[in-house]
């Protein structure tokens, strides 16, 4: 397939992933190189040394398995296409690239990963009520402010189905570092720091939602309500940092920017309890991070424990009066040093409470749909089918995603269809969050 510049930033490139592309512009490397195994792909040739441009969506990262002769001019190069979630990073690359010399379509295709599911219109995207429990919506994350702009988040979840997708501004952003093969906080935030950021970051989810036409949802009414033919999206912050030890924020956050989807912790053990991914340092759940799970209660809004160890679920759990959700994560039964997956006793504190378990698409863990679809039937083997949902993270996922973007659901609808009926296909996609936002907003 040929791709264009103009293609970067839509449904098309996105779709692109993981399939032999042909595309044309002009190298660029930091040091003046003729030849290079690793380099950056522009639209048009840069200025001057240095002067890269600074928008994602006109630069792609190539990487050849020979050096590639550089030249003045453009080259056309051939290659594997892939987005790429490391958030340092560019969002385009290009990998196994080659110059273009006479390569037929016909040896492109025969290249292709071709993957075949029977593309079936599966009856749980049908009436559009998908719910993605959590989602960076392939913005938020890797977006600086004021750069760039947003990636299409409306027009692929009307393609694949999707009616709402809880949107999470991430709170420990600005101190999360890659250290030691793992996401982990790099220092401790400044006083206020992370409470700026998150509002700032909320402030920007706003704004996505008026750039997409995207209502937000605020009580369970609007939910039970939301089609995939009106895309929608719940306020969600992954990690409870901004509130920095002050209860009064979980209110104003309600209130002001629409928050009804809160995880406790996320990479930074915080003042809410202890994280899968560090020592634990509070035994669980703290005593601030008690009173949160009570305000939200009271106030309705969803508490999500996932990154946090399986002593914060059990007090959660004991404490909570509405169901819990793990967002994002999956089942192991071996589990490896700092692991985000979980045991099935874990699992199961959770479906205790009513709730509800996002499968996580890490494609380290399910090369293809159809393994995802499996992840979710493992789990439904331990707490059962109504407790199981779908937890994408688009885009937060570092290493890549099974689900590329909203418009593949239907793959995976369609693979999940062929081990569950069309009713526990729905509840697995979509009825179970309802369920579970109905009973913690009420009404
Ligand atoms: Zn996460
Ligand atoms: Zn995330």
């Amino acid at each position: 397939m040929r791709l264009h510049w103009r293609d970067l930033g839509s449904p098309r490139a996105d779709r692109t992933h993981g399939k032999p592309v042909e595309l044309s512009g002009f190298a660029f490397t930091p040091l003046a190189a003729r030849t290079a195994d690793h380099f950056l792909l522009m639209a048009e040739p840069g200025c001057c040394q240095g002067c890269v441009p600074a928008n994602p969506l006109a630069v792609v990262e190539v990487f050849a398995d020979q050096p590639i002769k550089l030249g003045a001019g453009e080259l056309r190069l051939t290659g594997t296409w892939r987005l790429s979630s490391d958030p340092d990073g560019w969002r385009y690359q290009l990998r196994g690239a080659e110059v273009k010399c006479g390569l037929s379509r016909r040896a492109l295709m025969a290249a292709s990963p071709l993957f075949c599911l029977p593309v079936v219109p599966a009856m749980a995207q049908a009436d559009g009520t998908a719910v993605d429990l959590h989602s960076h919506a392939r913005n938020l994350i890797q977006m600086a402010y004021g750069r760039g702009s947003f990636a299409a988040v409306a027009e692929p979840m009307r393609q694949g189905g999707v009616s709402a997708i809880c949107l999470a501004v991430v709170a420990d952003s600005p101190i999360i570092k890659t250290m030691d093969g793992r996401l982990r906080p790099g220092r401790d935030p400044r006083p206020g720091e992370l409470y700026d950021y998150t509002q700032r970051s909320f402030q920007q989810l706003h704004a996505l939602a008026g750039t997409q036409q995207m209502p937000i949802l605020r009580t369970a009414a609007e939910l039970n309500a939301a089609r995939a033919s009106r895309p929608s999206l719940i306020v969600s912050s992954e990690g409870g940092d901004f509130l920095e030890g002050k209860i009064e924020r979980l209110d104003e956050a309600y209130q002001r920017w629409g928050l009804r989807h809160l995880q406790l912790t996320h990479y930074r053990p915080n003042e809410l309890g202890d994280i899968q991914t560090e020592p634990s340092v509070h035994g669980g759940l703290t005593q601030f991070g008690v009173e949160v799970v009570r305000r939200c209660n009271q106030l309705g809004i969803v508490v999500d424990v996932a990154h946090g160890t399986y002593e914060l679920v059990k007090k959660a759990a004991s404490v909570t009066t509405k169901p819990l959700v793990l967002s994002h994560t999956s089942l192991t039964d071996r589990p490896a040093a700092w692991t985000r997956r979980i045991l099935p006793d874990h699992a199961r504190a959770i479906a205790a409470t009513g709730g509800v378990i996002g499968i996580w698409p890490v494609l380290g863990y399910f090369p293809n749909v159809v393994a995802y679809a499996d992840g979710f039937a493992r789990m439904v083997d331990v707490v059962g089918i109504n407790h199981v949902g779908l937890g994408t993270d688009l885009l937060g996922l570092p290493g890549g995603s099974t689900l590329v973007n909203y418009n593949d659901l239907p793959q995976l609808a369609a693979a999940l269809r062929s081990k569950f009926s069309p009713e526990e296909t729905a509840k697995l996609l979509g009825g179970n969050y309802r369920r579970v936002f109905q009973a913690s907003l009420g009404g």
